[in-house]
């Protein structure tokens, strides 16, 4: 087994990087409160021949770490010698909320609502902008990947600004079931890359702190086809075998009862107006509340949850959907 030794840098400098080389940092970012370090894992595959900068990152939130592997096997499955251009994966973007098993940073912010953060601002803005300036900012295409949170499943998703052709084609070239199209309004992280030029798209890899197989090799296989999209490196774009659905906006749904709930669709699915979503029960078992679909819709995002206190959320629906034949956008980008 080859090991690369992790170098601790506080800037990446990309230019004086050699041509056609691997390498691993460890990125500083900020002190704790004893002095020490908070450092991010990174990887840099520098290809051979010049190109864009391609980023990935993953554990923005630190308890959706699906997107860890599949930094790891996108890296793996990239050839320096044969890649234009650089790919820079940032492996762990909360790392005191990863180390905590938590979503939030330890300031109990929520990074991805506070980009692009502050020079001088709190805790959690300092690290948010210090991540932008010493990596976030080089990127030119960008992939965050998140998952749902506890008590909840997402389906493999996207949500990119589809108005932007060449984010739209990265957003499609996923093979996703889903994809949302939401305005670069936010203080997401993709919302803040996008405004600034960078085509940035959020990927969601179904459930919280797991890895899960299936969903990390199609999450990997997107994100190369996008490589190779790029011509970053030469590759067969993988025809994924589903239809994908393109929502133009989606909402959860909140309970106005509390108790025992059960949501019955399953992410992924599409509901018809009318068909029954959920149901609240009382402790004796007793039912409460129903809810039913009020318009075509398909299943972005449930809870499993069932401890509903009044106003948690049921149900995220994606409307005025279409389905995208996927094989149909493949062969005509040939
Ligand atoms: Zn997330």
């Amino acid at each position: 087994m080859r090991t690369i030794p992790a170098e601790q840098v506080r800037h990446l400098d990309l230019d004086s990087i050699e041509k056609a080389s691997e390498r691993h940092f460890w990125l500083h970012i900020i002190n704790n409160a004893l002095g020490g370090p908070i450092r991010l894992p990174v990887i840099v595959k520098k290809g051979a021949q010049p190109g864009p900068v391609l980023g990935v990152t993953a554990a923005l939130h630190g308890n959706e770490i699906n997107g860890i592997p599949v930094i790891q096997n996108l890296m793996d499955a990239i050839d320096v010698k044969k890649l234009s251009g650089t790919v820079v994966g940032v492996l762990v973007v909360n790392v005191p909320g990863l180390l905590l098993r938590q979503r939030y940073f330890n300031d109990h912010a929520d990074l991805n609502r506070i980009a692009p953060g502050k020079n001088h601002g709190n805790e959690s803005e300092i690290f948010m902008h210090r991540f932008l300036k010493r990596v976030g900012n080089f990127f030119e295409y960008h992939f965050d990947l998140h998952t749902a949170s506890f008590g909840r499943k997402n389906a493999h998703y996207i949500r990119a600004f589809m108005d932007d052709p060449q984010t739209a084609r990265m957003a499609k070239l996923q093979g996703a079931q889903i994809i949302v199209s939401k305005p670069p309004r936010d203080k997401t992280l993709r919302g803040i890359l996008q405004k600034q030029g960078t085509k940035s798209i959020t990927i969601e890899l179904k459930d919280p702190h797991v890895f899960q197989k299936g969903v990390i090799e199609d999450a990997t296989q997107g994100i190369l086809n996008v490589v190779y999209d790029l011509k970053m490196m030469k590759g067969k774009i993988n025809f994924p075998k589903n239809k994908t659905y393109l929502c133009q906006n989606s909402q959860w749904l909140y309970t106005n009862e509390g108790g025992i709930l059960r949501v019955f669709p399953e992410v992924g699915t599409r509901v018809s107006v009318g068909e029954p979503l959920a149901e609240v029960h009382t402790i004796f078992g007793e039912t409460t509340k129903q809810y039913f679909a009020k318009k075509d819709a398909v299943v972005v995002g449930k809870s499993i949850d069932p401890l509903n206190q009044t106003g948690s959320r049921i149900i995220h629906l994606g409307y005025d959907f279409t389905e995208i034949d996927m094989k149909k956008f493949f062969s005509s980008m040939t």
